[in-house]
């Protein structure tokens, strides 16, 4: 070992990540010989940062808004799952330069429902609010952890309806389902799930939920990927409506603790990534 290696999440803006203190955490709770910073990466600069990788100094990086699907296009293979999902979060560049694109947002979201809520996907129905990038990691997560069933709904149906024939091709046995987004087909779809899944970015910074607190069958799983503010307001009507809740932060530890186990090989200390990300966030 001589240099330093570098890894980082890149962005843009990029100034609110807690990737930097999540993985920093880890890394000085292992001693390893890495640096992980954030770096702003403007769109017209992303084709020539991702390149430099390639030149030495670098173990990888995590990719985030609005690069996650731009990368996927410059990387040199793709893992099965980011293939199929069409986003890359998370860069591996091998000991001779060439970098290999994952998706960990998917098996962050498996590991967050199962270790962190106690839910077993195989069999649920669900119903998934969304369909930009991770609804898209969220589908193909349920749908290979065996969920029965997936009925999707999103503001602009035109893309729902696209992910709902791409994921046709990913050979799942689940059945997904587009429905339009009005209340009463809300209501039937929450009716008949186990778990409900906001995708979107509504609530985010606000104080915004996107459906009546009435609407949800107290004791199905609610889950929010936002996770600023912690918790939302769609969580806090779920709680107080009798659901079982699961807000954005456990996913976003586990989808890092899968990036630093490709990155490092080593197992990833996920409360002390859970801990650094929660003071990040000043929670
Ligand atoms: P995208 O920009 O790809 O997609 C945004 C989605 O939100 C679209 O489905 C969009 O609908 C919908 N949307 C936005 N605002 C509204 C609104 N006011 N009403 C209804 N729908 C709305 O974003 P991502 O998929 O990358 O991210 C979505 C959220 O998930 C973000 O908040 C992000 O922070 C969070 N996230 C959390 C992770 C975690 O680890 N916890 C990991 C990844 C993401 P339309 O198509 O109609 O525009």
């Amino acid at each position: 070992m001589s240099m330093m290696d570098r890894l980082a999440v890149i962005g843009f803006p990029i100034e609110h990540s807690v990737s930097p203190a999540m993985h920093t955490a880890a890394i000085e709770l292992l001693g390893l010989d890495l640096r992980y910073d954030r770096v702003a990466v403007p769109p017209q600069d992303l084709e020539s940062f991702v390149s430099g990788l390639r030149r030495g100094g670098w173990r990888g990086v995590n990719v985030t808004v609005p690069h996650k699907e731009a990368v996927a296009g410059l990387v040199d293979r793709l893992s099965p799952e980011s293939r199929a999902i069409g986003a890359v979060n998370t860069v591996v560049v091998d000991a001779g330069g060439r970098l290999a694109g994952h998706n960990t947002d998917a098996a962050g979201f498996i590991r967050a429902l199962m270790e962190a809520a106690g839910f077993d996907p195989a069999g649920a129905g669900v119903t998934l609010l969304g369909a930009g990038g991770a609804a898209r990691a969220v589908l193909w997560a349920l749908g290979n952890a065996g969920a029965r069933q997936v009925r999707l709904f999103n503001r602009d149906p035109e893309r729902a309806e696209r992910l709902a024939a791409e994921s046709g091709a990913w050979g799942l046995q689940t059945a997904v389902l587009v429905a339009p987004w009005n209340e009463p087909e809300l209501s039937r779809s929450l009716d008949q799930a186990d778990l409900l899944v906001n995708a979107t970015s509504a609530g985010m910074a606000s104080n915004e939920s996107l459906l009546p607190g009435e609407m949800l069958r107290p004791n199905s799983l609610v889950v929010d990927l936002v996770y600023n503010p912690r918790p939302t307001r769609l969580l806090r009507e779920a709680s107080a409506r009798g659901c079982r809740v699961l807000d954005g932060l456990p996913m976003l530890v586990h989808q890092g603790a899968a990036a630093f186990q490709l990155w490092t090989g080593r197992p990833a200390p996920v409360s002390t990534m859970m801990a650094a990300a929660e003071r990040a966030l000043g929670a």
